[in-house]
């Protein structure tokens, strides 16, 4: 302390002494000319504060934030107030330990922020279809695994219902309705299903692999008629995001972070993402979108053509949006009411919101926050340029002509 004061005085007197150079910003002589920023505080973030018992997230994040208005990481170091409730390495990666509550704290410099979690035990895993609330049309959830793929507990750890929770929070607010989900004592019941085939053996189905899911999801649950199935596959399909058959009633999602998207299932309870895009892309296909009546829609697919921001858009011309919205003219496939042209919003699967207030379409809905690059949909349903340059040849009996 006492050298700084007399540090200020004795630089003056040197540039006095030096002269010629007028009266510039004096320089401290073995200091770096450039005056570096100073750091003026630190926050830490996560994506969500709570966790599950064994579940790895994060790693949490440290910003310092600067006096110049920048922000940028820091290695922090961090600590836990419980380490037998969440676990935190150095890399500011935590690992839920036990059922408790525990603060993570960051410190750098003369800095510090923390952050308070929740650890929750995780769901009981379900490999059948629990006990059902309702009767009826009803869409029954499922997580689905390659034989040899790593088990990622989207189920177990609650990344399905949240992603579920984010899919009716948006419909809510954009359509006024809400998804009739099969649920079992009041929770999403969500199917966990080890399939027989491993991910390359999938991926090697090409579209094939479709009619696998269904066979699989057929032989599990039966298909009952009123049911519809959701089915986040922990594989990739090439770089597609999903599929569906409207004749088993099956939506599709390939969640994988080299095909689709590295973006989270339900990483947010209240902003549906890519995966909840996709997933409601899928089971608008479900449900008949979009039908050849509807005047936007392409030749070509079951898509529309000419909405570029309309979450069953297929087409070229796309170029950043990121507002997705549901027919928003309500003219093609959702909520037309035509009576000559199949409406996806007129089915069982779906019920009225309920307390939430219904808004004109297009204003103030919570919609997806979806990266760029992951739009539109790359949808199963959409014809592959490179096959289609090849002679169609449908499905015969006759051997090829070896
Ligand atoms: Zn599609």
């Amino acid at each position: 302390m006492t050298r700084n004061r007399w540090a200020a005085p004795l630089m003056l007197l040197g540039l006095a002494c030096g002269g010629g150079e007028g009266n510039q910003t004096p320089v401290t002589p073995g200091a770096p000319r450039v005056s570096a920023k100073e750091l003026r505080g630190l926050e830490v973030t996560l994506a969500r504060n709570d966790l599950r018992v064994g579940q790895a997230t994060g790693p949490a994040l440290a910003y310092g934030r600067y006096d110049d208005g920048t922000t940028g990481v820091v290695e922090a170091a961090w600590t836990s107030s419980d380490p037998s409730v969440v676990e935190v390495a150095e890399d500011g990666t935590l690992t839920g330990v036990a059922v408790g509550r525990a603060t993570v704290s960051a410190s750098f410099e003369e800095f510090g922020d923390s952050l308070d979690l929740e650890v929750l035990a995780p769901n009981p895993r379900h490999d059948r279809d629990q006990p059902d609330d309702l009767s009826g049309p009803q869409i029954h959830v499922v997580y689905a695994l390659p034989g040899d793929a790593e088990d990622g507990n989207l189920d177990r750890y609650g990344d399905v219902e949240r992603s579920f929770d984010a899919i009716q929070h948006w419909l809510e607010g954009e359509t006024g309705q809400r998804l009739r989900l099969d649920t079992a004592g009041g929770r999403l019941d969500v199917t966990f299903l080890r399939l027989s085939f491993t991910a390359p053996e999938g991926e090697e189905r090409g579209d094939a692999l479709l009619q696998d899911l269904e066979g699989a999801i057929r032989g599990s649950f039966g298909g009952l008629p009123d049911r519809a199935y959701a089915v986040y596959y922990a594989g990739r399909s090439g770089d597609l995001c999903g599929t569906a058959s409207a004749e088993g009633r099956i939506a599709v999602a390939f969640v994988h972070p080299e095909g689709c998207s590295p973006r989270a299932v339900g990483a947010d309870r209240e902003t549906a993402s890519t995966y909840e895009a996709v997933m409601v892309h899928q089971l608008l296909h479900v449900f008949g979108a979009v039908p050849e009546c509807a005047s936007d829609r392409l030749e070509t697919s079951a898509h529309v053509g000419t909405s570029a921001g309309d979450l069953m858009y297929a087409g070229p011309e796309w170029s950043g949006h990121d507002e997705v919205v549901i027919d928003a003219g309500r003219d093609d496939y959702f909520g037309h009411g035509r009576p000559d042209c199949s409406d996806t919003a007129a089915n069982g699967f779906w019920e009225p919101a309920g307390a939430a207030e219904p808004r004109p379409p297009g204003a103030g809905a919570p919609r997806p926050a979806i990266p760029s690059e992951d739009w539109p949909v790359r949808c199963g349903l959409l014809p592959r340029p490179a096959e289609t340059d090849e002679p169609d040849t449908p499905e015969e009996p006759a051997a090829k002509p070896s």
